[in-house]
C-alpha cells in the first residue's frame, strides 16, 4: 500500500468527490476549497511536482484542464490554474496536483495565500501605498502562507 496520500485517493483507498478521470489522469475536489469551483487535476502516475513531470503528463494534464473547466461551467467566466513546488511554493502534498479554482471573480491571492487577517485603514495604505518592499515586508509580518 502505498504511503502517498493522492495514490491512496487514485487507488480508491481514501474516498475522494471524483469529478473527471481518463487513464493518465484524476480529478477530484479540494476537501478545502479556496473558491466554488476547487478540483485537483492529479497524474495517476506518482510524481512529486512538477520536476518530474514529462511531456506527456503536462499534456494530459492540460488537456483535462479544458474538459473540466467546460464541465464545471467556468470555461467562460475564467478560472485559475496552480501547482505548487517544493518548499517555498508552498507544496503540501507531495503528488504532482493541478489546482483549478473557479466560479467566482478570484483575488489576487485566493487558492495561494491563506488566513488573511483582517487589516485597518492605516496598514492597508502600507499594501496600497507604499513602496513594494514595504507592502513585501507587511505581508511577510502579518499573512501567514502555506
Ligand atoms: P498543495 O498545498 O500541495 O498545493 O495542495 C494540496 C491540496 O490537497 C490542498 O489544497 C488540500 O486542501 C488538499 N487535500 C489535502 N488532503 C486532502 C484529502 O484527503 N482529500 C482531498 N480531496 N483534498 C485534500
Ligand atoms: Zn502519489
Amino acid at each position: 500500500m502505498s504511503d502517498c496520500l493522492f495514490c491512496r485517493i487514485i487507488a480508491g483507498e481514501i474516498p475522494s468527490n471524483k469529478v473527471y478521470e481518463n487513464d493518465r489522469v484524476f480529478a477530484f475536489r479540494d476537501i478545502n476549497p479556496q473558491a466554488p469551483v476547487h478540483v485537483l487535476i492529479v497524474p495517476k502516475k506518482h510524481m512529486d511536482n512538477v520536476l518530474q513531470c514529462d511531456g506527456e503528463t503536462a499534456a494530459a494534464l492540460t488537456d483535462a484542464v479544458g474538459v473540466i473547466a467546460r464541465q464545471e461551467g467556468v470555461a467562460a467566466s475564467g478560472f485559475r490554474v496552480i501547482s505548487n513546488c517544493g518548499r517555498d511554493g508552498a507544496q503540501s502534498v507531495n503528488h504532482l496536483h493541478v489546482h483549478l479554482l473557479g466560479g467566482k471573480a478570484l483575488q489576487r491571492a485566493d487558492g495561494i495565500i491563506h488566513n488573511v487577517p483582517r487589516i485597518n485603514r492605516d496598514d492597508a495604505h502600507i499594501i496600497t501605498q507604499g513602496t513594494a518592499s514595504e507592502s513585501w515586508a507587511f505581508c511577510r509580518r502579518n499573512i501567514k502562507v502555506l
